[in-house]
């Protein structure tokens, strides 16, 4: 357990008229100590707090004059201030062991937590879930949750996480969506594992056992060149094809029965497959998003200006909680999801904006914002896709871009050009292999990774391309 420590504090807030300093640590709220974010946030919403602070060494009590609701006004270094949940799987596709030595430690963290489920999205198994916890996230209506579902034949899932408990977290499941927790659900697909007659079987067991599922994303597991596991291997065209087939026959039993799609392919599975992108309105709302389902049809969108707003990350937890804060230098975990380029990167523009321009992105991305920028018919406007040598094998989206990588690339395009880099492959700033935008031997301009963003900085008229599915 560590105590909140405070790494910023707004101007004119009720914490900073308090006196509350950056380095203090909140050691209690009104007498009680928060175990994360949550209970911070909900202690915090009280009226006239009492602090604990330590200061220095010295343990101080500080008066918070404030209304209920009103915001205390402070950053804290962590979003769990005692121990993460780690997980007790050992998933052959999982990625975290298909990660190169070296990189930052918080990046080899296994976490099986479903608060980080509820602040960030992450997916967790529940073979860690307790009675407890079933509690807490009905008490504090912890909803939405992501589960990772893989396959709902209890032999078949159980072999796939090589954890028993596998076989029977799932009526952690059930007990949720009875409560009304509002869950969405993951298949990762491994071929010759859990496809064809076992990826059927679980489609027919969520539509038996949980119709209540919000929605469930059905992506390919990823490979590196680090996979030490045989049996692991890639998708072949047939058999991505294959998963999308049965996604797609599917939604249209769901349909039948729910009137909803409920399972939905991720993006990388068309691009596998050499199929085209569902059409948008097909996707529901677009519930999967931030996990690669739909990306590429919003952005074809929202380059023609066809949607409003850039479907980002949705606003949560963190729209109301007490801010967020970068990685913290001093502990193993990343505390928060900081924000992905630091304010000075996203508006670095260096050279001419009527210089060629290069758009940045990875062997996938190319695939898909490639026919876009040919409809705009810009012969000032290229798509420079940037092979993953760093990770190797299937790994060919952007947000797993570094700058190894970038570097190699931008170092035989010519100087003078606009190179436009998206800001998902950055995370406070930096790549995954620990180097910055400011590291490249081009200039770069960091742009949010939106369709909309990319029409600004190209400076395209709306509408400008026609035929948007
Ligand atoms: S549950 Fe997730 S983190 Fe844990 S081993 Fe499986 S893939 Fe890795």
């Amino acid at each position: 357990m560590s105590a909140p420590r405070v790494v910023a504090v707004a101007p004119g807030s009720p914490a900073a008229r308090a006196g509350l300093a950056v380095g203090d640590e909140v050691l209690a709220i009104d007498g009680q100590t928060p175990r994360d974010i949550l209970e911070w946030r909900s202690l915090a919403d009280e009226p006239d707090l009492g602090l604990d602070v330590r200061r220095g060494g010295l343990e101080i009590a500080l008066e918070v004059p404030k209304r209920a609701g009103e915001p205390l006004g402070v950053e804290v270094h962590s979003a769990l201030f005692d121990q993460v949940r780690t997980c007790d799987n050992h998933c052959e596709f999982c990625f975290i062991y298909q990660l190169p030595p070296g990189l930052r430690s918080s990046l080899y963290q296994k976490d099986d937590d479903y608060r980080l489920s509820f602040l960030y999205g992450n997916f967790t198994t529940l073979t860690r879930f307790t009675e407890a916890d079933l509690e807490r996230v009905i008490t504090e209506g912890l909803s939405p949750l992501n589960v990772s579902i893989h396959a709902t034949d209890p032999d078949v899932r159980a072999e796939m996480l090589r954890n028993r408990r596998g076989a029977t977290s799932l009526r952690w499941l059930r007990a949720l969506l009875d409560h009304g927790v509002t869950v969405h659900g993951q298949v990762v697909v491994c071929p010759g594992i859990n496809d064809g007659a076992v990826l059927d079987d679980t489609m027919a067991g969520v539509l038996d056992r949980f119709p209540e599922l919000a929605s469930l994303c059905v992506v390919p597991l990823g490979l590196s060149r680090y996979n030490t596991e045989p049996r692991m291997r890639p998708h072949t065209t047939a058999e991505a094809a294959a998963v999308v087939d049965c996604v797609e026959d599917w939604q249209d039993v769901f349909r039948a029965v729910l009137d909803r799609r409920v399972a939905f392919a991720g993006d990388e599975y068309y691009l596998l497959a050499e199929r085209p992108f569902p059409a948008a309105d097909s996707y529901e709302g677009f519930a999967m998003h931030e996990d690669g389902v739909g990306m590429a049809r919003t952005f074809e969108l929202e380059l023609l200006g066809a949607k409003p707003h850039a479907t980002g990350t949705e606003a949560g937890f963190f729209a109301w909680a007490d801010a967020s804060a970068p990685e913290d230098p001093d502990t193993d975990f990343e505390p928060y999801r900081g924000a992905r380029a630091t304010p000075d990167q996203l508006l670095q523009v260096r050279p001419s904006r009527k210089a060629p321009v290069g758009i940045l992105t990875s062997t996938y991305g190319a695939r898909v914002v490639g026919p876009l920028i040919e409809r705009l018919d810009r012969s000032d406007v290229r798509v420079i896709p940037v092979d993953n040598r760093f990770f190797g094998g299937t790994t060919s989206v952007t947000g797993l871009l570094v700058g190894e990588d970038l570097a190699r690339v931008l170092a035989g395009e010519p100087e003078g050009h606009r190179y436009l880099l998206p800001d998902v492959c950055l995370s406070n700033g930096r790549f995954l292999d620990g180097t910055a935008p400011e590291d490249l031997p081009r200039p770069v301009e960091v742009l949010s990774t939106d369709g909309h963003a990319l029409r600004t900085a190209l400076g395209v008229p709306a509408p400008a391309l026609t035929g948007a599915r």
